[in-house]
């Protein structure tokens, strides 16, 4: 029976960076992987390029039910500037890409993969593919993991990178959950985040692939701020989009909580009403003698939007613009400055980006990053209650806790 000092359940990001900063500080590190690769999630991120962290990066990025502590720490432990030089030591050049993320100046995320799995294997990690576990127990000081398959591994410690449950297609299938439990640890409820989100509104049908460039406000209750720009991505259900997706997971989380969640759109958010309205006054002297309501705002926003907004307004679409009254002007410039809608839900894990939720980071040591519940068994990456937003925050997390997790594992064995 060949037993290592580290059995890493799960080659994605966090898997692959705890087995090299195990294999750095002397520690012999096995990687269970259930795909067969690892670190097939890394080549869907970023659109395939990979956005690996960002300039902009701090504790307040994230979010979570539990211990901020945990992840202050982590982030001070190993930080952007650390995955940066990690990622120059691996052979990764960082540049900066749309506004403040940090991607590999191949902009391939195949070179990430293949940069972290090469210097995993420097180390002397051994690599199972094709071994997703189902059971890990403690049998005499030592862990099992037993795969599917029956064969069985043997180790010192285990760190559980198994993912959350978003974009199951990668191999993330909730599994590490059970495992987590089975070994004493709570849950909280996993739901689907960077995802898009359902509404109530039946007009939803007529906006289906229209992309408009807008702010996105989001009000649920004890939050406060919650708003982003960027393009907002109309599909037949809902609202999508990067400034949609970062709300996703607090408007999901609201919602299994039965809390009212409501969102507000600014459809020209570079313009004051006060500018609209007499943008629109103007319009009306200098075409309402043949311009139909129909088209009053097709200068503006896609027409499949004007259309919605006029019908909202309660006008004929055929109306010349030149009857529009003052009020019905300012019903309409109100309306683009404070669309409302109503979630009643986020997409589902298939399409999700990441996870919100997971094991509780008060059962987990803020220093280490090990079980308080288990001694030995250490955590990284989404598996964890944490998540952040577009923009290379998640994968940052999956290395930073990858880096600690591996790292305090080893010193811990070279200690006893
Ligand atoms: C489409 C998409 C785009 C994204 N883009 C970005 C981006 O640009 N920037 C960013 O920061 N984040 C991005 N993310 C999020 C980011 O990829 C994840 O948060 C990060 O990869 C999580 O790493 P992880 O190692 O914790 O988990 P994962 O990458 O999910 O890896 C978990 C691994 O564990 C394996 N596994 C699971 N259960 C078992 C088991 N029981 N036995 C054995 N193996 C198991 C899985 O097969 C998988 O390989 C994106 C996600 C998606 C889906």
């Amino acid at each position: 029976m060949k037993a290592y000092d580290v059995l890493i359940t799960g080659g994605g990001v966090s898997g692959l960076t705890a087995a090299i900063f195990a294999g750095k500080y002397g520690a012999k590190a096995a990687i269970l992987e259930g795909n067969d690769k690892c670190g097939k999630k890394i080549l869907s991120t970023g659109n395939g390029r990979c956005n690996f962290t960002n300039e902009k990066m701090d504790e307040g990025f994230y979010n979570t039910d539990g211990e901020r502590d945990l992840i202050t720490r982590t982030l001070s432990s190993f930080s952007k500037e650390d995955t940066l030089e990690f990622m120059k030591s691996i052979g990764i050049n960082p540049v900066i890409r749309f506004g403040t993320g940090y991607y590999p100046s191949s902009m391939q995320a195949t070179s990430v993969r293949n940069a972290l799995e090469e210097k995993a294997l420097s180390y002397g990690t051994k690599i199972f593919t094709g071994k997703r576990i189902t059971t890990i127990k403690k049998e005499k000081g030592l862990f099992v993991a037993v795969a599917e398959d029956g064969s069985e591994y043997f180790g010192k410690h285990v760190i559980l990178c198994t993912g959350g449950m978003a974009f199951k297609k990668s191999g993330s299938d909730g599994s590490g959950y059970e495992l987590s439990k089975s070994l004493h640890h709570s849950l909280i409820k996993p739901v689907p985040s960077l995802t898009s989100v359902k509404c109530k509104e039946d007009f939803f049908k007529n906006l289906h692939g229209v992309r408009s460039l807008g702010k996105v406000s989001v009000f649920i209750s004890d939050y406060d701020d919650l708003n982003d720009e960027g393009e907002i991505q109309f599909t037949k259900e809902g609202i999508s989009g990067i400034p949609v997706f970062q709300f996703s997971g607090l408007i999901g989380r609201a919602l299994l909580e039965g809390e009212n969640v409501d969102v507000s759109l600014d459809l020209l958010s570079h313009m004051r009403k006060e500018e609209i309205i007499s943008s629109l006054v103007a319009l009306k002297e200098n075409t309402g003698e043949y311009k139909k309501a129909n088209t009053l705002l097709d200068g503006y926003l896609p027409y499949q939007l004007s259309e919605v907004i006029i019908t909202l307004c309660n006008i004929k679409k055929d109306r010349k613009i030149k009857t529009l009254k003052d009020e019905d002007i300012e019903r309409v410039a109100s309306l683009i400055k404070d669309f409302r809608v109503t979630p009643v839900a986020v997409g589902d894990f298939d399409n999700a980006q990441v996870t919100s939720g997971g094991v509780p980071l008060s059962e987990i040591d803020p220093g280490t990053l090990e079980s308080k519940r288990m001694p030995g068994l250490y955590f990284a990456g989404e598996i964890m209650d944490a998540d952040g937003p577009c923009g290379g925050y998640n994968m940052q997390w999956a290395i930073s806790t990858g880096a600690v997790a591996g790292r305090k594992s080893a010193e811990r064995i070279e200690r006893e």
